[in-house]
């Protein structure tokens, strides 16, 4: 039965788990799925997951673990994979997903599969997969006696299970050495996002090059903050060291899912639109009218940037009486 890798802040499981429980219950194809938590509050979120299909939700419970430790995440799941006799370990195609399943294929030999839209079981099994920053798919053949894949994130949908699972919470104590947990965050520093983060984000504004200046940030601030938005940037941005990297959206950024994304001078890269393709609609503000981005785009504003979007935030404040 698949074991899937949940991650979860504030008690409460993350869309892009829920996208992987999602893929990890097709794929089990009737068996029971399991599930793997980690971290402060893991009990929490563990207690909904029945209501999503799963049969038995572990949560692993060791002193090295209240803090993310990927090292040491790979061989929890390593470790109850092999008790729970596992026929694959799924996870989200998020950053830690992706870095955590990549460790467990080094500890176990098997292949993984990455970024995964689509996946049939079988021998092999065959998936569907996110390749060259979005710009193709991928049909590949995954072997290995247990199937290692992650879930591309916004490429499924979050759906409820057809039926409950058992919602067993069992505590399981990995055992794990003091090299597992070499590579462990020690500190957090908080942006300042104004509690919005970029991949939950229901709208994201954000600048590109066309920005001129970090201060060229302050009327897509001011907007953001108008709509309860996030900000974010284009490489370009980040490389000119406008803006910090946790900010940039694309293939080397955060893959985002927005109702609204809101692009300020972004030409419209692959790179880029690779992080913002899961927005349901698309605004390009942009004084170039054969920019690349208006081939994506649901709605165009040609126009001065530094013009434009204090006319937005204008209006909104207008309409708003304020
Ligand atoms: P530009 O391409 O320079 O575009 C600036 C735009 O601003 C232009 O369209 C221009 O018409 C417009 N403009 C200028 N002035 C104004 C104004 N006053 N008002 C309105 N519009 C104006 N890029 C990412 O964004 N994210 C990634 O994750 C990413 N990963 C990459 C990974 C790899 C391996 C590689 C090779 C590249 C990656 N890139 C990524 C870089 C990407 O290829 C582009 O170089 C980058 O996205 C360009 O950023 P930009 O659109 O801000 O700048």
């Amino acid at each position: 039965m698949p074991l899937v890798l949940i991650e979860h802040s504030g008690g409460q499981v993350d869309e892009l788990s829920q996208q992987a429980l999602a893929l990890a219950r097709g794929f089990a194809t009737g068996e029971p799925v399991n599930a793997l938590l980690v971290g402060p509050e893991a009990q929490d979120a563990a207690a909904a997951l029945g209501a999503q299909g799963v049969a038995t939700a572990y949560v692993a419970e060791h002193d090295g673990l209240d803090s993310y430790a990927p090292l040491a995440w790979a061989r929890s799941l390593a470790e109850l994979a092999e008790r729970t006799s596992a026929s694959s370990v799924i996870a989200a195609g998020s950053e830690r997903g992706n870095e955590v399943l990549g460790h467990l294929g080094a500890i176990t030999g098997l292949p993984l599969a990455a970024n995964c839209i689509a996946a049939e079981p079988g021998e092999p099994a065959t998936v569907t997969r996110v390749r060259w920053g979005g710009s193709l798919l991928e049909e590949a053949r995954l072997h290995g006696a247990v199937k290692l894949l992650t879930v591309q994130p916004h490429a499924v949908e979050a759906t409820p299970a057809d039926q409950p699972g058992a919602g067993a919470v069992e505590s399981f104590a990995p055992s794990l050495g003091e090299a597992d947990l070499a590579i462990r965050v020690l500190e957090r520093q908080a942006t300042d996002t104004g509690g919005v983060s970029l991949s939950d984000a229901k709208v994201v504004i954000s600048g590109g090059r066309g920005t001129g200046s970090a201060e060229g940030f302050a009327p897509i601030e001011e907007l953001a903050t108008l709509l309860s938005g996030a900000v974010g940037c284009s490489r370009a941005v980040t490389i000119a060291g406008w803006r910090p990297h946790t900010d940039q959206v694309g293939q080397t950024g955060t893959k985002i899912a927005p109702d609204i994304y809101i692009a300020c001078g972004i030409s419209g890269a692959t790179q880029h639109m690779a992080g913002c393709k899961g927005a349901k609609r698309i605004l390009a503000i942009n004084s170039d009218p054969e920019a690349s981005i208006m081939q994506n785009a649901d709605y165009a504003v040609i126009g001065d940037l530094h013009e434009v979007v204090p006319a937005i935030a204008a209006e909104v404040r207008k309409a708003r009486g304020a």
